[in-house]
């Protein structure tokens, strides 16, 4: 079987065909467009992000299968930093010549792995051809109580920096691929991200986070964008970041500057917050009850601005704050 004789609504149906049962669904795939049902007392949450082959992936460096994980992922990761419950979402595809049904079995079969594992169902979508390359595009819809959720805004002096797992894999994987690497820990951490789905949940849920954002543009320019939206500063120290043992190894090896990578490399998919002091044993017995390490890596400041201090106390000038698409 191939795309061209199944057609776009031979390829619906078979995506159709995969979608396990949801709840909260009162019409999914098939019509003009999905009825859901929001939990009483809730607010909806709604989170789009493109994957453009090319500049977000290499089919290259990619399995079809971590390609449909990452793309729900990277949603998944939005929706945690809001300390929202990811509930449906809309897959979009514009799919060129060169991606064959032995692709796209495989990618929607990742796909929708991560979604069981994070209870979300697929809806619904569009599917079309694109003459350049591949295009994936998903809109996520979760909700939450309106008082639970976290938004970027919110982080008061005082507050400690605090980040879930470990900063600058993905950002080592990405440049061990470049370099003809091809398996270590850092590419599946680059190409399989996993979404810190329950530990933002879980955070809401208790209130604890004043703001929260997840690190996909690199920790700078996030920790930037929780400043900005909250109207303080920060102070972030280098020999607090978390880094792994893999990272800690090797990251030198390939790049001149390790440090860099963990500070603006992105694609992490960590949580970051600011936190009351008080509340920081409570977070890290939630988080360690997940497995997750959480970070102590600075402090919020009334002044404004973002000020890195390396191990000997000096003031660090970081090269560059993180991703920019322009
Ligand atoms: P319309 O012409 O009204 O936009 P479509 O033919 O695009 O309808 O889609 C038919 C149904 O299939 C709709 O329910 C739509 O949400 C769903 N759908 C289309 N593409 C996808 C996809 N890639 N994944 C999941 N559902 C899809
Ligand atoms: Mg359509």
């Amino acid at each position: 079987m191939n795309l061209r004789s199944l057609g776009e609504f031979g390829l619906i149906d078979r995506i159709a065909g995969r979608v396990a049962a949801g709840t909260g669904i009162i019409r999914g795939i098939g019509d003009d467009a999905a009825a859901v049902e929001p939990s009483p007392g809730t607010v909806q949450l709604l989170t789009s992000d493109m994957l453009l082959e090319g500049v977000h992936f290499d089919l290259t460096f990619t399995s079809p299968e971590a390609l449909g994980r990452k793309s729900l992922a990277v949603n998944l990761s939005d929706m945690a930093a809001m300390g929202g419950r990811s509930r449906h979402f809309l897959l979009s595809l514009a799919i060129p010549p060169s991606v064959s049904l032995e692709f796209l079995d495989p990618f929607i079969g990742g796909l929708l792995d991560m979604a069981s594992c994070h209870a979300v169902s697929l809806v619904g979508g569009d599917t079309c051809a694109s003459r350049s390359g591949l295009v994936i595009s998903i809109t996520l819809v979760g909700e939450q109580l309106p008082e639970r959720v976290v938004y970027r805004q919110g982080a008061r002096p005082g507050d400690l920096v605090c980040v879930t797992g470990f900063l600058g894999d993905s950002a080592l994987g990405l440049a061990e691929l470049r370099a003809g690497l091809r398996e270590t820990p850092a590419i599946s951490r680059h190409l399989e991200p996993s979404p810190r789905c329950n530990e933002g949940l879980m955070l809401a849920e208790a209130g604890l986070p004043t703001a929260m954002i997840d690190v996909s543009d690199g920790l700078l320019a996030d920790l930037g964008h929780i400043l900005e939206c909250s109207g303080v500063g920060a102070k972030v120290f280098l020999d607090r970041l978390p880094l792994s043992e893999y990272f800690s190894a090797e990251a030198g090896r390939l790049v001149s500057e390790p440090i860099q990578l963990a500070l603006a490399g992105g694609e992490d998919y960590e949580l970051l917050f600011s936190l009351p002091r008080q509340y920081l044993p409570q977070a890290r017995q939630l988080l360690s009850a997940r497995g997750t390490g959480c970070a102590v890596i600075g402090e919020v400041t009334e002044e404004a601005g973002l000020h890195v201090t390396a191990p000997d106390g000096s003031s660090y000038q970081p090269a560059g704050l993180g991703f920019s698409h322009f």
